[in-house]
């Protein structure tokens, strides 16, 4: 019996589930992120890492488009890249592979195992998903990947960005094609989609969503979110450490993503909505999901180490 073999039959007990009622996370739970953008994967970075290195899970990410937008704002990786990337023809250019190579780059801090990169254009901020949906992505190309990759490897959660009205219209675009995918796989080996976002700690109880105007698929089956990880849990030496870390980490990759490194040390809790497909069993799926976050021993940080 190997560890993550004994780890998979401990856990459950530990947390005094049956490995019945555990049946759904049996060799860790599967997680398909589905994002716009290379640095998209950073509001729920904290939930990533503890699923792959304390839950003995794994996480692919689909990324829709290929990173050429915000080229704006990378005037500070110029210098590292040695191209002028806020010029917008060599910018559009060079991002994609730079961004690839970031996002693969903090990837490796967050444990995700597997990149499919749908290379959609990645026109600019808009908050319009129409202008995308409708004329700029192959959407049918999308949904198709993400029904074959589920195929594969049944996950059991879909990650996405929460398509909130404030949000890049990508954002929405992406959380919709993911929808759609999801609404079309058949209800018995449908995985639970989750919307997130991030809040800190002056709002633990986020603004309100319930759905995205003319978009019926975004509808939620509560108007709040059902859980949170909290990414200031404390762990290792004197408890000292927390999930923090890792996102800056992940964030730091993302170097020609200039604006995002002003989220550092931002966004404390790790929101987890509940979409209407779902149906019933979404609610208690992310509630035990929320539930291992919290509880679930970890495996390097002991006190005693
Ligand atoms: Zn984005």
């Amino acid at each position: 019996m190997n560890i993550s073999t004994i780890f998979t039959f401990l856990l459950p007990l530990f947390l005094g589930f049956s490995l019945s009622q555990f049946h759904i996370f049996a060799s860790g739970p599967k997680i398909l992120i589905v994002t716009a953008h290379p640095d998209d994967e950073t509001a729920f970075a904290a939930t990533i890492y503890k699923i792959t290195h304390d839950l003995n899970g794994f996480a692919d990410i689909l990324l829709v488009t290929n990173g050429e937008g915000g080229y704006k704002y990378s005037t500070l990786a110029e210098d590292i890249y040695r191209k002028e990337l806020t010029d917008e023809q060599s910018g559009r250019t060079a991002l994609p592979t730079i961004r690839k190579k970031e996002l693969m780059a903090g990837g490796e801090y967050i444990g995700l195992r597997d990149y499919f990169f749908m290379d959609q254009q990645d026109t600019g901020y808009t908050l319009d998903a129409d202008s995308v949906l409708n004329s700029v992505w192959d959407t049918s190309i999308v949904i198709r990947k993400i029904k074959e990759l589920h195929g594969k490897n049944n996950y059991d959660y879909v990650f996405t960005l929460l398509p909130v009205q404030g949000t890049h219209g990508h954002h929405k675009a992406a959380s919709i094609l993911a929808l759609r995918a999801v609404e079309s796989i058949a209800s018995v080996v449908r995985p639970t989609i989750v919307g997130c976002s991030v809040t800190d700690s002056t709002k633990l109880i986020p603004d309100s969503f319930l759905s995205l105007p003319g978009y019926p698929e975004t509808t939620m089956n509560s108007q709040l979110p059902i859980s949170h990880f909290n990414r200031l849990t404390p762990f290792g030496f004197q408890q000292k450490l927390n999930y923090q870390v890792i996102v800056n980490w992940l964030i730091a990759e993302h170097k020609s993503q200039g604006a995002m490194q002003l989220a550092m040390g931002k966004g404390q809790f790790e929101q987890f909505w509940d979409y209407a497909i779902n149906g019933k069993e979404g609610k208690e799926k992310i509630v035990k999901l929320a539930e291992l976050l919290r509880n679930a021993p970890l495996k390097e940080y002991q006190q005693k180490k």
